[in-house]
């Protein structure tokens, strides 16, 4: 693809919001990563599907981002169109059903529901991202997952209508979905979460408050993906990286965070290189001493 072609299929859907040759760092939680060749800042589901639709039809690599909390990009960048999902409309319905644009932030939604006295989001307090990447990787914490919560999302995929898929059908597992696993293009719209009206605010505000002073007391500070690795079972990630040695160990830029194992840090000028460097040690060093292999929680997207 030539920058050209982007212009002509591209410019007159997108407008000004689309950017060439961008930066992906300021789209991503880590602050690193490098160039995407075209990248759609899409403010409107109607504009989603269209920048989508339209770069399935070329055949060309498509990737929608919604917060970067759980992606870590190549310092070489990403061949193709990313499409940064902004479009946040939301809509309360009397019967506790909550509907929202996929680029509404996960925590924002969930502030709205303990204001509203709606019980069920609570858990989502202290998750970056969107809706969108939430229903991609089943979020979750503190006993909740958006499985237990989602009525059904809308997702469009190339050559078929825009549908409404049932939860059965994203059959939901630990941080895992039939979208995370799926190779085929696809982008989710919308989806709706099924709440229980009534509880009080100010219950709820003070669960929320708990689910904060622990990630304060837990979390290292400072620009990371959150856990890396997800927790194999009957195990922890950090426990195994903390008991192969590896705590603290810094490549580059990037920390094994001293205070949680699971964490890497980006200290300031870390590259994607960086982590994976890191992310290979760990996993060598986990699987010699404890035979266990760690699969990665974060995705990795890009020319690694
Ligand atoms: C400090 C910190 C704490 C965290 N704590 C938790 C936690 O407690 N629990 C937890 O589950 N996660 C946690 N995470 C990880 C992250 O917040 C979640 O995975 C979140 O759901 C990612 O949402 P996102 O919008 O940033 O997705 P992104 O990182 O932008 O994307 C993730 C994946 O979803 C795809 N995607 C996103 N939106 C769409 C869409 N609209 N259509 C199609 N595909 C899409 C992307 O292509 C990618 O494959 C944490 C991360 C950080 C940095």
């Amino acid at each position: 693809m030539t920058m050209n072609d982007y212009e002509v299929v591209l410019r007159p859907i997108a407008g000004a919001a689309l950017h060439l040759n961008a930066p992906m760092a300021r789209y991503t939680v880590a602050r690193l990563g490098g160039a995407a060749e075209a990248l759609v800042l899409a403010d409107s589901v109607a504009l989603l599907e269209a920048a989508a639709r339209a770069a399935w039809a070329q055949g060309w690599q498509v990737r929608i981002l919604g917060g970067g909390a759980n992606v870590l990009v190549a310092d070489r960048g990403v061949r193709g169109v990313v499409i940064v999902n902004r479009a946040a409309q939301v809509s309360f319905e009397e019967s506790g059903v909550l509907i929202a644009e996929s680029g509404a932030a996960l925590i924002g939604l969930a502030r709205a529901c303990i204001e509203r006295g709606w019980d069920g989001l609570t858990w989502a307090i202290g998750i970056p991202g969107t809706l969108g990447g939430a229903v991609v990787n089943n979020a979750g914490a503190y006993g909740g997952e958006i499985a237990q919560r989602l009525l059904w999302a809308e997702i469009a995929e190339p050559e078929q209508p825009t549908r409404r898929w049932a939860p059965a059908e994203l059959a939901y597992a630990y941080r895992e979905s039939a979208l995370k696993r799926c190779q085929a293009p696809f982008a989710v719209l919308r989806a709706a979460l099924q709440l229980q009206p009534n509880a009080d605010p100010e219950a709820l505000r003070a669960q929320a408050e708990s689910h904060s002073a622990h990630r304060r007391r837990t979390q290292p500070n400072g620009a990371s993906l959150g856990s890396m690795f997800k927790n194999p079972p009957n195990d922890y990630a950090g426990r195994l990286i903390e008991a192969a040695g590896l705590k603290g160990t810094q490549i580059g830029g990037v920390l094994i965070s001293p205070q949680h194992a699971n964490w890497f840090i980006n200290t300031g000028d870390g590259t994607a290189a960086d982590y994976l460097a890191l992310i290979r040690l760990a996993q060598e060093r986990v699987a010699a001493r404890f035979g266990v292999q760690l699969e990665l929680e974060v995705e990795l997207i890009g020319d690694f």
